[in-house]
């Protein structure tokens, strides 16, 4: 491929990277925590679990919530359910090649941007269930596209 569309991509990577925790802080503040369940951690045991926001809040305290495993109150917030980028680790480490590469990122950012716009357009309040479950596939797009774009930088870098 041409060094050209590469740099165009890898713009494009840069300027998704950067707008994307915007959003996702305007759409948070902007809604109650009614349908965000984060990931959190324990840094006692290490077991990693899901909690609703609004629980988390109320149960945090100094040095965090309790773990529902060891009960020790040391559980903090890692990242909001589905966007553990280790999930995908496999499948984009089996991607060798730049071509197979820029397909997979379109195909992400395709279907992150028709989510994001579905989600958008849900009223407010109606159906939390279903809320929640988008957020979750759109959490984990989001990370995905990271672990893409990580790989592309590994890809172009062997391949000059
Ligand atoms: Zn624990």
């Amino acid at each position: 491929m041409g060094i050209a569309a590469a740099a165009f991509l890898g713009a494009a990577g840069v300027w998704y990277w950067r707008t994307v925790p915007e959003r996702t802080q305007l759409s948070e503040t902007k809604e109650a925590l009614g349908d965000v369940i984060y990931r959190v951690r324990c840094s006692a045991c290490d077991h990693e679990f899901e909690e609703p926001a609004a629980s988390y809040v109320a149960k945090l305290g100094r040095e965090g919530m309790p773990c529902v495993k060891c009960g020790a109150p040391k559980a903090w917030r890692v990242g909001e359910a589905g966007d553990d980028p280790a999930v995908f680790r496999d499948e984009i480490q089996a991607i060798t090649t730049t071509d197979d590469l820029r397909i997979s990122i379109r195909t992400a950012q395709a279907d992150y941007d028709r989510l994001a716009a579905e989600f958008a357009a849900l009223p407010e309040g109606a159906d939390p269930a279903r809320r929640a479950e988008m957020r979750r596939q759109l959490a984990g797009l989001r990370a995905k596209l990271q672990a893409l774009h990580i790989r592309w930088d590994e890809l172009a870098d062997g391949g000059h």
